[in-house]
């Protein structure tokens, strides 16, 4: 029974139809390993996706202590059995060669092999020297949206309270912090709002900046099986790239890059000037209503199509939607969260909904959502720049109860400032305050902005790098120590998704050579350093993952993100479950504020938060004075135009972003082999009319030339709008003889030469959209195509079928993925192990 697909070719498989209000479905997706068939599988082990937000839940095949294939957990709500290309096919990369399996040290200038209790005792002597000589501040951990809920808490922990140091931030920094922003300012606090299942039952699904289609497929395929089924919902879609999604919807608009506000200022100002806002919502559950209508007034569609280049009539067909549906379900992402005035353009969106009263009932929702697989659970613990379970730093009362939980003064945890964001910390590193910073799971030397600039703070003599990583990725290349960590599969931890629904990951194999769980690495650190609590107990008194698990229920009960109805005995076997999960909802909460808002008090929200055009601070007693009764807070903000605008030797707007294929810099999906051959190597998209006016076509190699740098890669002609260029991330140097960096033989590669050390001024998020380049010609493609793949975003403007020098994107047999629609739930999963 079943069918066998290329899921490289057809990365969203076939479709199951359904119609509105009804169940999405199942379909159990799975991948083994050549040669392997379903019975010689030993033991299926439950875990989830980690190369999306989505929480795809998958069983692990395992056979003779080897991973040797995956397959989708029908009884999951998140994904009903399906996987998308890197579930199918990413597990792989546990296995290459090249993994890290013993701790490195440098010596004489060179990574060296030694042993873990070296390593550690360098890393502990170093700490404590400077505790002793700088004080905490000059000790900073950067780490990632990659590891679990109980590594990131306890790292929490050792950070806060065992070294007293500020400077604690994930890679989340990057990715979704103007997603917490932006709750926070609307809503008081951090918490999705809305649940997948909104999906099945909107007249309206809006997306902003948010190529579903890509970044979490799973839920793209519930939108194409939604569109396929009876009562489909009209899609919008606001995108300057051709996506998938633009294709299938009512209305696309692809607005000039950094324009954002203006464009969702327009279309407010139409729902108030048509009358469709819920006057009687707005008035039970809000407060800013005035101001923020005052400040839309004068955004017409004609004002904003000035501003963002999309015709007027447009924008009035958009709004006219949004404001007419029944149900309307919005998502957010990287077009949003990474461009110009970032928390300002999501928090219109939250207005937007707070307006029509869209909240907390099904198919009428917000979902803010996330990059990473364990995003959510960094900002809830307390390792991206907040205090563990959305405790407002602010609030004395909040920072003496967190203080209580874990028996030491209130004092011991710093909460002078707000916790730095990440770009500070690379400032501190690059001025000399910051002498150690602990990377972990993440790889800033590809990652963040203006890369040159990164990596001369990471080679400075003065600071003490430790990274922590599978591989020996560009950042770990340039360590001082580098400690081989065990990942998913190698280890057990639960780990939170876009929509909270919390999963249980059990560890199927053994990690390879004497890498260890992160978790083991945190807490080994913790004995060496020696860190007590007020009475001289040990600081952290947990020794494995659950019960770390339980430290950090102790830690969440009665905040927002209560875990406390939650264990691991719940979660094995079962579908995973969305928070809060308490006595009060022993089975979860799919949505939230569907009685109003309840975190937004001022003795009970997360921040008092800040005005979104400057950043700077709302005071306490300003938000008691707005917000006396803790309502939903309507915020305004009036556009400004982008820091940077093209025109003289950089005449392009340059964005970066992703493909389907690949996870962030390719650490884990370069080395799955379906993966890389899908989209191998860098690209850059220009438009038909960019490139005839520049006498260039596809093929072409070309140099990307900012302010600040440039990369070299071939062109893809598309139907991105004119005037932008799109380089994908995700392209580093570890698999170019130059390692790390680029150097005289190997050119500029990444697209973070090119980008810009600026950031929003709310959430810290630093702009990946809004740079200006120049493209020139390198040599011309003599026949040879841009290795971009012709099934996403970065479609051949004409058909590979009329352009056979541009091959389409197929995985052959390794690719196949066996689906069976509507499989029977009690054989294909759920009891996993
Ligand atoms: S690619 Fe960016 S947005 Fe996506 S998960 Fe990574 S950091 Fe987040």
């Amino acid at each position: 029974m079943g069918e066998w697909v290329d899921r490289i070719a057809e990365p969203w498989g076939t479709r199951t139809p359904y119609g509105r209000h009804q169940p999405w479905p199942a379909r159990q997706d799975m991948h083994l390993a050549e040669g392997v068939r379903p019975d010689d599988v030993e033991r299926w082990v439950q875990t989830a996706s980690i190369l999306h937000s989505d929480g795809d839940a998958i069983d692990i095949a395992v056979r003779g202590g080897a991973m040797v294939g995956v397959r989708g957990r029908v009884v999951d709500r998140v994904n009903r059995g399906r996987l998308g290309p890197k579930d199918a096919f990413g597990w792989q990369a546990n296995a290459s060669p090249d993994r890290l399996t013993r701790p490195l040290v440098r010596e004489g200038g060179r990574l060296v092999e030694t042993d873990w209790d070296t390593a550690m005792d360098l890393v502990a002597s170093r700490s404590r020297a400077l505790l002793r000589e700088r004080g905490p501040g000059s000790i900073g951990f950067y780490t990632s949206g990659q590891l679990f809920l109980e590594e990131y808490y306890t790292l929490a922990v050792l950070a806060r309270a065992g070294i007293g140091t500020n400077h604690l931030d994930g890679n989340t920094r990057l990715c979704t912090s103007t997603a917490a922003e932006a709750l926070k300012e609307s809503f008081g606090c951090d918490g999705q709002p809305g649940s997948y299942d909104d999906i099945d039952h909107a007249d309206v699904i809006a997306l902003f900046g948010h190529n579903i289609a890509e970044t979490q497929p799973v839920q793209w395929m519930r939108i194409l099986d939604r569109l396929d089924g009876a009562d489909p919902p009209r899609l919008i879609c606001v995108d300057p790239r051709p996506t998938r999604v633009a294709r299938r919807a009512a209305v696309h608009l692809a607005p000039r890059g950094g324009t954002n506000v203006a464009l969702f200022n327009a279309l407010l100002h139409e729902i108030v000037r048509t009358g469709r806002v819920d006057r009687d919502y707005v008035e039970a559950h809000t407060v800013g209503f005035d101001e923020l209508a005052k400040t839309v007034a004068p955004c017409t569609p004609e004002w904003a199509a000035g501003i963002c280049d999309v015709p007027a009539a447009k924008i009035r067909e958009a709004a006219e939607l949004l404001g007419t549906a029944d149900r309307l379900l919005s998502t957010v992402l990287q077009g949003v969260y990474q461009s110009h005035q970032a928390t300002a353009a999501a928090v219109q969106i939250n207005n937007l909904h707070l307006l029509r009263g869209m909240l907390g009932r099904p198919g009428a929702g917000v979902l803010q959502m996330n990059g990473q697989p364990t995003a959510q659970n960094t900002r809830e613990c307390g390792a991206d720049g907040d205090l563990p379970g959305f405790r407002n730093w602010e609030n004395d009362a909040h920072v003496a109860d967190l203080a209580k939980v874990w028996n030491v003064d209130p004092a011991t945890i710093p909460h002078y400032a707000p916790p730095t964001h990440a770009m500070q910390m690379f400032r501190y590193a690059e001025q000399g305050s910051l002498r150690m910073l602990w990377i972990s799971g993440t790889n800033p030397a590809v990652s963040l902005p203006e890369l040159s600039r990164i990596r001369s703070v990471l080679t400075r003599e003065r600071l003490f790098t430790v990274v922590q990583d599978l591989f020996l990725t560009e950042t770990a290349q340039l360590a001082d120590v580098v400690l081989p960590a065990a990942t998913w599969g190698e280890k057990t931890g639960t780990f939170t998704n876009a929509d909270r629904t919390v999963h249980l990951s059990d560890k199927a194999v053994e990690p390879p050579g004497e890498a260890k769980p992160d978790l083991d690495i945190f807490l080994d650190y913790t004995r060496r350093m020696d860190f007590r609590d007020k009475d001289g107990g040990p600081l952290v008194t947990w020794h494995d993952p659950e019960s770390a698990f339980e430290a950090w229920k102790r830690c969440s009960a009665g905040r927002p993100c209560d875990y406390t109805g939650l264990s691991y005995g719940k979660l094995r076997g079962a579908s995973g479950i969305q928070w809060p999960c308490n006595a009060q909802a022993p089975e979860g909460t799919d949505r939230l504020y569907g009685d109003g808002v309840t975190w937004a008090h001022p003795d009970a929200c997360e921040t008092y938060g800040k005005d979104l055009v400057t950043g700077a601070s709302v005071s306490v007693v300003e938000y008691r004075s707005l917000n006396p009764d803790g309502k939903a807070v309507i915020k305004a903000a009036e556009y400004l135009p982008p820091h940077e605008e093209p025109g003289g030797d950089h005449p392009f707007q340059l964005t970066t972003g992703r493909t389907l294929y690949h996870f962030h810099t390719r650490t884990k999906t370069g080395r799955a082999p379906q993966l890389d051959a899908a989209a191998p190597d860098v690209w850059v998209e220009i438009s038909a009319a960019d490139a005839a006016a520049q006498g260039l076509g596809e093929g072409d190699l070309v140099d990307v030339t900012s302010p600040r740098g440039s990369l070299r890669g071939r062109l893809r002609v598309t139907g991105i709008r004119p005037g932008l260029l799109f380089v994908p991330f995700h392209y580093g140097y570890w698999d170019t003889p130059a390692g790390s960096g680029p150097d005289a033989a190997t050119p500029g590669r990444a697209a973070n030469e090119t980008t810009v050390t600026d950031w929003d001024p709310v959430s810290k998020q630093p702009l990946f959209k809004t740079a200006t380049a120049a493209v020139t010609l390198v040599e011309k493609a003599d026949g040879r195509p841009s290795a971009a793949p012709t099934t996403t975003a970065s479609a051949p403007a004409s058909s590979p079928a009329s352009s056979p020098a541009i091959p389409a994107t197929e995985g052959g047999p390794a690719a196949h993925v066996h689906e069976v629609p509507e499989p029977d739930s009690h054989n294909s999963s759920g009891g996993a192990r």
